[in-house]
């Protein structure tokens, strides 16, 4: 309520309630009946679509809760909302954004409903808020991210985009791990996923084995979960994000070759340089995280334990 106050007095644009669900949808996921949209704050812009605040408010008295509705720009993406929605679904853990429902506007564009994170994502909240936050707040971030990663794998799911900008903040004490959007299951009898369709990837935040070879392991996770550590614990300066860092120290080229270099510099074993003022012990684990060979890298079971050492 606080929230919706306080975007109000800022003059925020008010639309009027509107039913989003058809009445006779058959669907085996929950439906959210009405959904009032109170504003248009597009909480961000994404990649694909947008991520907007509403207000869910079944009883139509504006006693509902806020909620997270993310969905897309274009229908022929519409699978992979709809895949992100399949992932999401099944995952309840602490450190996961929580799934609320769908809603389908006239059955055409499906919508996600998720707990609303007041903060955003880290990418955000860590340089609004530098001041107040100390490199302890930073490892227990790192900790409860390797938290929910681990119940990731457990269920056999490769996030695929781990990265500080799909990190949201609940509060100061606690982040969960977002946008499941590229997330793919793996089958029991294999080891990793291999994509098939060409798209826009994070590539800087990608290990080897993925931009070589298009396989993704749950170690290809922990490689991107050291570059998200060097985002925290840089409290993530756009000066200094990794895609960034890595035209500053191998210089500035046009389109594949960039992709190309980056596959080059990797393979010759050059890594991100430790982050101004943080603490080696915290470099070091981001090194691990970074080893060429997926077999080689620590894993987040071994990560969570550091982190709970270096906490204690
Ligand atoms: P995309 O696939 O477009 O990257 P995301 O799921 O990462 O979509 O969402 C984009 C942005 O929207 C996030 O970086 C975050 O700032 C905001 N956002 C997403 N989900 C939520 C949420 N549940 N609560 C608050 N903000 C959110
Ligand atoms: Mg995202």
């Amino acid at each position: 309520r606080a929230i919706v106050r306080e975007l109000d007095e800022k003059g925020i644009y008010h639309i009027p309630t509107f039913p989003l669900i058809p009445p006779k949808c058959h669907n085996p996921l929950s439906l959210i009946h009405y959904l009032f949209v109170l504003f248009f704050i597009n909480l961000v812009q994404g990649n694909f679509g947008m991520v907007e605040l509403c207000l869910y408010d079944p009883k139509g008295d504006q006693t509902g809760e806020l909620v997270a509705v993310k969905s897309l720009k274009t229908e022929n993406e519409s699978s992979n909302l709809r895949r992100e929605i399949s992932t999401i679904r099944n995952l309840y853990h602490e450190n996961i954004v929580k799934y609320k429902g769908i809603c389908n506007d006239e059955g055409a564009n499906i919508k996600l409903i998720m707990e609303y994170l007041p903060a955003g994502s880290l990418k955000e909240y860590l340089p609004r808020n530098k001041s107040n936050i100390d490199q302890k707040r930073l490892l227990l971030y790192a900790l409860q991210i390797c938290q929910g990663m681990e119940y990731l794998g457990s269920q056999n799911y490769i996030h695929r985009d781990l990265a500080a900008r799909n990190i949201l903040v609940e509060n100061e004490s606690l982040v969960k791990i977002g946008d499941f959007g590229l997330t793919k299951s793996i089958k029991d009898d294999k080891e990793y996923y291999k994509v098939t369709e060409e798209q826009d990837s994070p590539v800087y935040w990608y290990a080897p084995e993925c931009l070589i070879n298009r396989k993704f392991y749950k170690a290809s996770d922990v490689w991107s979960f050291g570059v998200t550590l060097y985002e925290i614990m840089s409290y993530c300066d756009r000066e200094n994000s990794p895609p960034q860092v890595f035209l500053k120290s191998i210089g500035r080229s046009h389109g594949q070759m960039t992709m190309a270099r980056l596959v080059d510099a990797l393979e010759k074993g050059w890594r991100m340089p430790c982050p101004d003022s943080c603490p080696e012990m915290v470099y070091t684990q981001i090194r691990r995280c970074w080893s060429h060979a997926p077999e080689n890298r620590v894993d987040f079971n071994s990560l969570i334990k550091e982190f709970e050492f270096f906490l204690t």
